[in-house]
């Protein structure tokens, strides 16, 4: 049975080759395994008794029922008012609702440094796990309820781990599968491909677009010319490419037609000394982030590039507060994911950010830390759309699902309100990804993917972390029994 769907799929596929699956799936009867983690199966349910905060930056409504039909949400009403016949009543008094997270910058992979030991030396290669179990139960179990995978190692598993979880076999989020990285030589990752030349660059996006990818990811050593076929090969198709840049500036980027650029400020090269066109710096941006003062005439001009050009910019905070000294510790459910091997690195690199904090290296990353805050802020004051996700890769401290909770507490530290933080984690997402539709935000005829937190995270963020039940396409997950699954697994598969 399971090899006759395989092979639908596959029929399918060579009939159409340029219909890439798309990222929300009608939701499928779900299989045995999945159902294990099922706490409030599909039908018609009502939270009753909750705050709602609906992802659109609105204020809280207190004391609300959310109707919930299917896969869909029927109604947000006062609790006050009469549930309809039918509806299975559940009190969540004391508890939020807030939209699934839409993560933006996902993966499904760890990244392991072998031999790291605790003076912060390892021995190359880097090497690249797939995170292929515990990484989809993680994002889940945390609230994350679509994702963008933000640049492929193993993209065929990625792809076949959306098809699973589509068809209700495998437990894990709505995935927006994102092609390997287009990446040049001199790349620290063995495991990517090097793109030649730009019609290599072309070839690529055209392959992995028909194999079913749904967005792309330029990578820090590609060429302008490489990128740009690369945009046009992926416009032509109506998908989105994204980068994670050095070898080309942001106003470069920008002027080629690029959709959104990875880590806000950080990796913008234009203004690092001895940058030479289509090499990556030494720098890989520092120098130009910390030349660049929030509110500056460099920054105005780049914002407003930016702003005018339609290119958003995806805030990944976790991975880079990872560097600075003392950062906020990781909570113990976090911990308890982790292997042996993952906690070992992330307390040596912990470790070693805690000896950095006197150092002028040390003094250095925090100011261009709090640069990068306040470009962040006026990027989206200026009207920019502002994207959410924490880059989980490196050092074992950035968790998939649980980086997606700190990047929104990391949103709030760089002031942003609790409110506007939650809706560039789950509506500026939707938007970007053009699915604000059906996702992103509570309200009547959208998807119900919707995180059920106790506390009010619009009084304090960090209630985000407190998550209990999380609802995709009206099936609500049990957040605590997804975590069980993964413990200690976290870094090993
Ligand atoms: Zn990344």
């Amino acid at each position: 049975m399971r090899f006759r769907l395989l092979a639908a799929a596959a029929a399918f596929a060579i009939a159409s080759p340029l219909a890439a699956a798309p990222v929300l799936a009608p939701a499928a009867e779900l299989s045995k395994d999945v159902q294990a983690f099922v706490s409030v199966p599909a039908g018609r349910t009502a939270l009753t008794h909750v705050r709602v905060i609906d992802g659109t930056g609105a204020a809280a409504m207190e004391d609300r029922t959310i109707l919930i039909d299917g896969a869909k949400i029927a109604a947000v009403q006062p609790a006050s008012a009469a549930i309809p016949a039918g509806y299975r009543a559940i009190d969540l008094t004391g508890a939020s609702v807030i939209p699934g997270i839409v993560g933006m910058h996902n993966h499904m992979f760890y990244i392991a440094r072998p031999n790291l030991d605790a003076s912060g030396h390892s021995d190359d290669p880097l090497v690249v796990p797939q995170m292929t179990f515990s990484a989809p139960r993680l994002y889940l179990a945390n609230g994350v309820t679509t994702m963008r995978t933000t640049g492929s190692v193993e993209p065929y598993a990625d792809l076949n781990v959306k098809s699973e979880i589509d068809a209700g076999r495998m437990v894990g989020p709505h995935m927006d599968v994102t092609g390997p990285y287009l990446e040049g030589p001199d790349s620290p990752f063995i495991q990517m491909h090097q793109l030649r030349n730009a019609d290599d660059a072309r070839r690529t996006v055209a392959f992995w677009a028909d194999q079913g990818v749904t967005s792309f990811k330029a990578y820090m050593n590609i060429t302008r010319a490489e990128l740009k076929a690369a945009i046009d090969e992926a416009h032509r198709r109506h998908l989105k490419i994204t980068g994670h840049l050095c070898s080309v500036t942001y106003p470069e980027a920008a002027a080629l037609g690029i959709d959104d650029l990875e880590h806000g400020f950080f990796v913008n090269t234009q203004l690092d000394p001895g940058k030479t066109p289509d090499k990556c710096s030494d720098g890989q941006g520092t120098p130009t982030l910390l030349a660049m003062k929030p509110g500056s005439a460099e920054a105005n001009a780049l914002i407003k590039l930016l702003v005018d050009r339609h290119v958003a910019v995806t805030s990944t905070l976790p991975v880079f507060a990872q560097s600075l000294a003392l950062h906020e510790p990781l909570n113990p459910k976090a911990m308890a994911v982790l292997t042996p091997e993952a906690k070992e690195s992330y307390l040596y690199l912990r470790n070693l950010a805690a000896t950095r904090r006197s150092t002028p290296r040390g003094q250095k990353f925090a100011e261009a830390y709090g640069n990068d805050l306040g470009l962040e802020r006026q990027f989206v004051a200026a009207g920019g759309l502002l994207l959410a996700g924490p880059d989980p890769t490196g050092n074992g401290g950035v968790i998939p699902g649980f980086g997606d909770q700190r990047e929104l507490e990391l949103l709030v530290e760089a002031g942003f309100s609790p409110l506007e933080a939650i809706r560039i984690g789950t509506l500026n997402g939707a938007t970007y990804v053009g699915l604000a539709d059906r996702i992103g935000s509570i309200a009547a005829g959208k998807n119900a993917d919707l995180i059920v937190v106790r506390g009010n995270p619009a009084a304090d963020i960090r209630d985000v972390e407190k998550v209990e039940t999380v609802f995709k396409d009206g099936v609500g997950y049990d957040s605590a029994k997804l975590l069980e699954s993964v413990r200690g697994r976290y870094g090993e598969y």
